[in-house]
């Protein structure tokens, strides 16, 4: 008998037949023996909906002003969808009952909107699980220290599920979603693109970080600190399928690199146009430049990513970087207001049409030559590189938009992703 903890998403929860579908594989589970956990998402697009009408009641206000009611509307979605499967549990003959954030407690600090879980008291969850019930933990939520009801982000229910599986160092945490696992890049983008048997936290951590959707990143931190054994899987395989089989598909998030897993240099290929690229052009080239320009980025709460100087010619150079395509306008006006005219420095230019587009894999750090390999490649495609950066285990570059999709093939064919592993 293990304890189990189970996360299901929102599509997997997005009609009364599917939530009857995970209601009946949990209570296979839980007919196997198993200490079950199940901590659901909000059905799918309720989360969308919940915050749409806020927006129609708050046109002309910053939404983040409201932030303390949007956690408490965002927080119902997650609730309904977590009694609908106590109720469905129930009906399938099983003892289950289900608890909100603040009933577990889950505790969370006070940042509304991206809350931090600080704790858990798992009493209440193991005593019902000692009685042989089904204990259902609302995701995406918890309580500060206040008891203002808090949520953790959008994709936060996969961090309430990894959290709570380490808070009560459970066996596995099983992440069912609408892919059947991690794969070495969209296949909508790249139909060749396999699915991943194993891949390491570090290189989840990666992928989730290069905008790789399908865990939040946070759940990924969780699991690496507190070492939660974790896998992703699909909840639309039927039902009834083996559980033994069920429980070795999908893809597994390993810790030890030596642990036999695919050896590939490269692992996976991540995207995103989150981003837009921001040039502050003729700056005089003197101590305290970079400082000056994000330092008062910073103090406006924008996240900066990749970053490049030029060097200088005639005492002045160009200052690049990378934020969050939502925050260039207001990056640009307030390096126009407030820090050209202290720098001297000659323009703000900025391009949104940008994307950056990763290669990522733990054998790049035993590997030489990986990023070289992925600048012959674009250019052998013709591609300009205007950005690098990179970290142990990846390399990342910020091309043009409109060849992403190409960029991202080629690299996918060059790293022979798509062949099977040896
Ligand atoms: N329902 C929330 C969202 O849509 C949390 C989640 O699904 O993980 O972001
Ligand atoms: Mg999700």
């Amino acid at each position: 008998m293990a304890l189990i903890v189970h996360k299901y998403g929102g599509t997997s929860m997005g009609s009364p037949e599917r939530i009857r579908n995970v209601a009946k594989r949990v209570a296979k589970w839980a007919r196997a023996g198993h200490q079950m956990v199940v901590v659901p998402s909000a059905m799918s697009g309720e989360t969308n909906r919940l915050l749409g009408l806020a927006k129609e009641l708050a046109p002309s206000r910053a939404m983040q002003s409201y932030h303390r009611e949007l956690d408490m509307l965002a927080a119902t979605g997650e609730q309904a969808s977590s009694a609908l499967l106590a109720i469905a549990l129930q009906a399938e003959g099983m003892e289950a009952v289900s608890y909100a954030g603040w009933q577990v407690p889950i505790r969370t600090d006070s940042s509304y909107t991206k809350a931090r879980i600080e704790s858990i008291d798992d009493q209440r969850v193991r005593s019902d699980l000692a009685a042989g019930k089904v204990v259902i933990v609302t995701g995406f939520q918890g309580i500060d220290g206040e008891g203002n009801i808090t949520t953790l982000g959008r994709g936060g229910s996969d961090t309430s599920a990894v959290a709570v599986a380490a808070a009560m160092k459970a066996d596995e945490c099983l992440i069912y979603t609408d892919v059947d696992g991690v794969y070495t890049t969209d296949p909508r983008v790249v139909p060749e693109a396999r699915r991943l048997q194993t891949v390491s936290f570090e290189e989840m951590l990666e992928m989730a970080s290069l905008g790789s959707k399908v865990l939040q990143i946070r759940s990924v931190e969780f699991a690496g600190k507190y070492k939660v054994p974790m896998r992703v899987l699909s909840s639309f395989t039927p039902w009834d399928i083996d559980i033994n089989e069920e429980a070795k598909s999908g893809t597994l998030i390993t810790f030890e690199e030596d642990e036999k897993m695919e050896q590939a240099v490269v692992s996976g290929i991540a995207f995103n146009r989150d981003e837009a690229k921001i040039s502050v052009l003729g700056v005089p080239d003197k101590p305290g430049i970079a400082y000056k320009i994000l330092g008062a980025v910073a103090d406006a709460n924008i996240e900066v990513d990749v970053i490049i100087q030029n060097v200088s010619k005639d005492g002045k150079t160009d200052f690049s970087f990378t934020v969050n395509r939502n925050d260039y306008t207001r990056t640009v006006e307030l390096l126009k207001e407030k820090v050209l005219p202290e720098l001297g420095a000659q323009e703000v230019a900025g391009d949104t049409k940008i994307c950056k587009v990763s290669i990522v894999g733990i054998g790049m750090r035993s590997h030489v030559g990986v990023a070289s390999k992925m600048f012959r490649t674009l250019s052998e495609e013709g591609i300009n590189i205007q950005m690098i950066s990179t970290s142990e285990i990846k390399t990342s570059v910020v091309i043009d938009e409109k060849y992403m999709e190409l960029a991202v093939r080629t690299l996918h064919k060059a790293f022979e992703l798509d062949q099977p592993a040896a």
